[in-house]
């Protein structure tokens, strides 16, 4: 998307993704191997590859679409990259995306340092159920199936079109809650409970290359769930 830099007014708002590759067996085991930041114009900023300091046990390629050519030829340590997202990452940005706050907890960027505040898609799309009297969550791939109209069957995740999902999401949600028919956002919010949900990769492979995926109903690595 083209963007002309003199009719718009600075980014306040950016998504951060990260993608992790397996160092192990359990569920948690898990090294950051790709990170994205992508503008609220659904400018791509960053896309830097990390390569893992720990032996990697599986790239989980089908999920993350990352494999050990990409890393070896264009993997930089973490610290690096991390140096690098610090430094095109305005200190007053608000980060946008789903639980985004595993991606910052992933990056160790901190409030008021790095970022401003944060806003989790999980949160801002939740759907109050009243069949079962709860809030419903949806991953990131049904909202924007859903909503969005975007093929998320079998499409790996890459960091880059997580965020840019993200950032749609959250411009629809403003664009939504804008909207004179006070009944637009009450709307997408049926479709989404509606929709039937797909199975997520953890879902369809409990485990993938002798790795657990960290379905809590299948996981028989025995790893605690944190979060
Ligand atoms: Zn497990």
């Amino acid at each position: 998307m083209y963007v002309n830099q003199q009719s718009v007014p600075p980014a306040t708002h950016y998504s951060v993704d990260v993608e992790c590759v397996a160092t192990g067996r359990d569920h948690n085991a898990r090294a950051v191997a790709q990170i994205s930041l992508v503008d609220q114009y659904e400018q791509v900023i960053l896309n830097l590859y990390v390569r893992p300091q720990q032996p990697v046990v599986s790239y989980l390629t089908p999920l993350t679409g990352l494999t050990r050519e990409l890393l070896e030829e264009q993997g930089v340590p973490l610290e690096e990259a991390v140096r690098i997202l610090r430094q095109y990452l305005p200190r007053q940005s608000i980060l946008v995306g789903q639980n985004i706050g595993k991606d910052v907890d992933w990056l160790q960027l901190k409030e008021g340092q790095d970022y401003q505040s944060l806003v989790d898609l999980t949160g801002v799309y939740r759907v109050w159920n009243s069949k079962y009297k709860t809030w419903s969550v949806y991953g990131q791939d049904h909202l924007a199936k859903v909503l969005l109209g975007w093929d998320t069957q079998n499409a790996s995740h890459d960091a880059v079109g997580d965020a840019v999902k993200s950032i749609r999401l959250f411009n629809l949600y403003n664009t939504l809650k804008a909207d004179p028919d006070p009944k637009a956002w009450e709307k997408a919010q049926e479709t989404i409970l509606a929709a039937e949900v797909q199975p997520s990769f953890a879902k369809r492979n409990p485990e993938f290359d002798g790795v657990c995926m960290g379905n809590r109903r299948q996981c028989k690595c025995g790893a605690p769930f944190l979060g």
